[in-house]
């Protein structure tokens, strides 16, 4: 029987997905993987003084997974490294904190290898297998290399950047001839899709096949947009379970009658944070008969501290947090709360559902799944408003909500005060057009969708040296 074998970099499925706090990658697969017969093989998140094969096999919340540990030297230069100085920020448009180093390259290039070799004896010639992300790019290519005939696709969760962009990057060209080992790339959204085939038609001289496929490097694939959904069910379950009533419970005390405002992100230079501080100070300013009246709630959970640019947007928040709350808070009114933990789902959810405004307003981001979220989590009969910048992928399926420039501050202050004064009917219709979509485009129609094309493609590429 046909199994399905996920490659990502780091393996977490939850124990229990209502109490767990992890990443949108780790919540997708794991949903997608608990119905399907499968493997999902990468990194355990452990770091061993010298790399060793050896793989661990374990049944977690559901799923088979089948885990490798990574060496500190692997750690630096691939994870701290490549991945997240090198490509995070090039792919979410800040070449401003791109660094590049050799070793970062050397360090990419070895991971990707050491996976390549301890994952291919677990592949049987029936399995369908799918590599995740940016961390994993080149993996198509070291298994053909290996002499692998499956078919072997795609995704990535982060944004693909315009060629001019991607041309910064030494050895663009090398990254780019790598995902033709791919019989599928799946992207979030069409304006991604689109930035890659326009690298491969103007940079690599490739060209479309009248069936659609794209051609270059003497190789073909298929690039389609396959945007990511959330377990829509299970949140709504959880948004309406004791802990989560507790929750709301809890805000809505808290918050003494005042009107909320959330936002819910990891701490990353990419999620705007900066700028929606000033937007939301903006918003106090241009608005004084809302002070005393409302508060923000940021809850920023800290990651990837070893990489400096962390650090410094954390000082800088933990200051501005502390500006805006002397200039504005009064003796019985505190107008920003900012919490830097992270929160068990169930908690969440509760959260969300107390907000009257939930505020997703990231500089660039593939999808953003806290926007699909904080509408799963809403009272269909009082629902809350969901402000979105245009720059999340979500924005191309969530057209309903207020979608804005997080870089203009006006502008964002201004669709603060629209969201709250909002009439309940225009509220309910929002809600119910963005919630249609959070359910039909859930995660489990993503995993089909992605599955079912790859299975139904003429297989594209056989293995280019067999060792
Ligand atoms: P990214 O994958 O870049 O972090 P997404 O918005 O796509 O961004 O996914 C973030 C996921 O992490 C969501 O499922 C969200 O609920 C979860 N998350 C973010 N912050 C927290 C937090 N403080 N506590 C618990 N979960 C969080």
């Amino acid at each position: 029987m046909s199994r399905l074998i996920v490659i990502s970099n780091r393996v977490n499925p939850p124990a229990d997905t209502a109490v767990a706090s992890v990443g949108g990658l780790a919540m997708a697969l794991s949903a997608a993987l608990r119905q399907e017969n499968g493997l999902w093989f990468g990194w355990s998140g452990k770091v061993t003084p010298r790399f060793s094969n050896q793989i661990a096999i374990q049944r977690i919340g559901g799923v088979t997974v089948a885990l490798i540990n990574l060496e500190q030297q692997d750690l630096q230069e691939y994870y701290n490294g490549y991945a997240n100085k090198t490509l995070w920020p090039l792919f979410h448009h800040r070449p401003d904190l791109v660094a590049f180093e050799r070793s970062f390259d050397e360090g990419y290039s070895r991971v990707n290898q050491r996976f390549a070799n301890t994952v291919f004896p677990l592949i049987e010639p029936d399995d369908i297998v799918w590599v995740h992300d940016y961390h994993m790019i080149p993996m198509g290519k070291r298994l053909r290399e290996k002499g692998l005939k499956n078919r072997i696709g795609f995704f990535l969760h982060i944004p693909w950047p315009a060629p001019a962009l991607l041309t910064t990057l030494p050895r663009h060209q090398e990254l780019v001839e790598s995902l033709f080992d791919y019989d599928l790339i799946g992207l979030q959204n069409e304006e991604n899709a689109n930035s890659l085939i326009e690298y491969i038609l103007q940079v690599a001289d490739g060209k479309m096949l009248p069936d659609g496929r794209i051609s270059a490097y003497g190789k073909t694939t298929s690039i389609k947009a396959f945007p990511i959904g959330i377990d829509a069910r299970e949140f709504m379950e959880a948004s309406t379970s004791q802990k989560a009533r507790e929750y709301y419970e809890l805000m809505r005390y808290s918050s003494a009658g005042r009107k909320l405002i959330v936002g819910v992100d990891r701490l990353d230079y990419s999620k705007g944070l900066e700028e929606r501080f000033v937007a939301y100070d903006q918003f106090l300013r241009n608005h004084p008969d809302y002070q005393g009246n409302v508060f923000f709630l940021q809850i920023a959970t800290p990651s990837r501290g070893e990489v400096n640019a962390y650090q410094s947007i954390r000082e800088k928040l933990d200051s501005m947090s502390g500006h805006i709350n002397g200039e504005h808070a009064t003796v019985d009114w505190v107008p920003l709360r900012y919490v830097n933990r992270s929160y068990r789902r169930d908690e969440l959810a509760g959260i969300y559902r107390a907000a009257h405004v939930g505020l997703v307003t990231p500089l660039r981001d593939g999808m953003n799944l806290v926007a699909k979220e904080y509408i799963a989590a809403q009272d269909p009969e009082d629902p809350g408003v969901l402000i979105l910048s245009e720059f999340a992928g979500a924005a191309a399926q969530m057209k309903d909500a207020l979608i804005v420039n997080p870089f203009d501050r006006e502008t964002v202050a201004e669709a603060i005060r629209e969201a709250l004064a909002m009439p309940l009917r225009e509220r309910i219709a929002r809600y119910e057009a963005l919630m249609h979509g959070v359910v039909t485009d859930d995660v489990v129609a993503w995993r089909d969708n992605f599955v079912r094309e790859l299975k139904s493609l003429d297989q594209n590429n056989k293995p280019s040296v067999v060792s």
